[in-house]
């Protein structure tokens, strides 16, 4: 189960997307689909993809071209990307893994190998997609149970605060931005307003409240939230 990853493959050749959205969208994946880099970028501009598979030759840009340009953007340098191609050449490789790729398939793929390298992959990278409970100090939550926990106690909140605590909890002691959050919790930093994070971080710390830990996400003045069991800096 992985409702809320979204995986976006960018391939010209129509059988292998079809291959590719058959393998990985009954594992619960969201899938968006590019034929070329330009329509890639404008999916990314509108809603980041948790994770990218590009295919190396494309008509235009080039998969090589595209990664290299995601690892220079703010914004995009943190996107997991799986490098498919039909060049087993070392060399190939090496600039593929050069150019910000974390992983790399040659074509022809086995399905199962393309779902145990995203998963892997998501593992490492974004951790919050992953199935297994996420525990940091007291809290816990759980995705496959859809609870979060403290001291043992179940809390009550709505669906999207515990999206956003599932996030911060991967990745505690991390400064996040509204626009941030937006992208990586709402997959939409265009269309909602930054007063929607406020809004929800206020629930989410009602909710930790039952349970006297409210503290536990701070507000980091001008920067933006962060989970810590540290005391806050202001
Ligand atoms: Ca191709």
């Amino acid at each position: 189960m992985a409702l809320d990853t979204t995986i976006l493959l960018v391939e010209d050749e129509p059988a292998i997307l079809d291959l590719l959205e058959f393998t990985l969208a009954p594992k619960g994946y969201g899938i968006k689909r590019a034929m070329d880099a330009a329509t890639a970028l404008d999916i990314v501009r509108q809603a980041l993809p948790d994770l990218m598979i590009l295919d190396w030759m494309l008509p235009g840009e080039s998969g090589v071209q595209l990664a290299r340009a995601l690892r220079n953007d703010a914004r995009t340098k943190g996107m997991p990307i799986i490098m498919l191609t039909a060049r087993a050449e070392e060399a190939d490789k090496i600039s593929g893994l050069d150019a910000g790729a974390d992983d790399y398939m040659t074509k022809p793929f086995s399905p199962r190998e393309l779902v145990a390298r995203v998963n892997a992959l998501l593992r490492r990278r974004a951790p919050e997609h992953a199935d297994e409970p996420i525990v940091y100090g007291p809290l816990t939550v759980d995705p496959a149970r859809h609870e979060a926990r403290v001291g043992g106690k179940a809390l009550e909140m709505g669906a999207t605060e515990f999206k956003l605590l599932r996030f911060l909890t991967a990745h505690p002691e991390r400064v996040f931005s509204r626009a941030q959050l937006l992208d990586q919790v709402w997959g939409d930093h265009t269309f909602i307003e930054e007063r929607t994070v406020d809004v929800h971080i206020l629930r989410l710390r009602k909710a930790l409240a039952a349970q006297s830990a409210e503290d536990l996400v701070q507000t980091v003045r001008g920067a933006g939230y962060r989970l810590s069991r540290s005391s806050a800096d202001n």
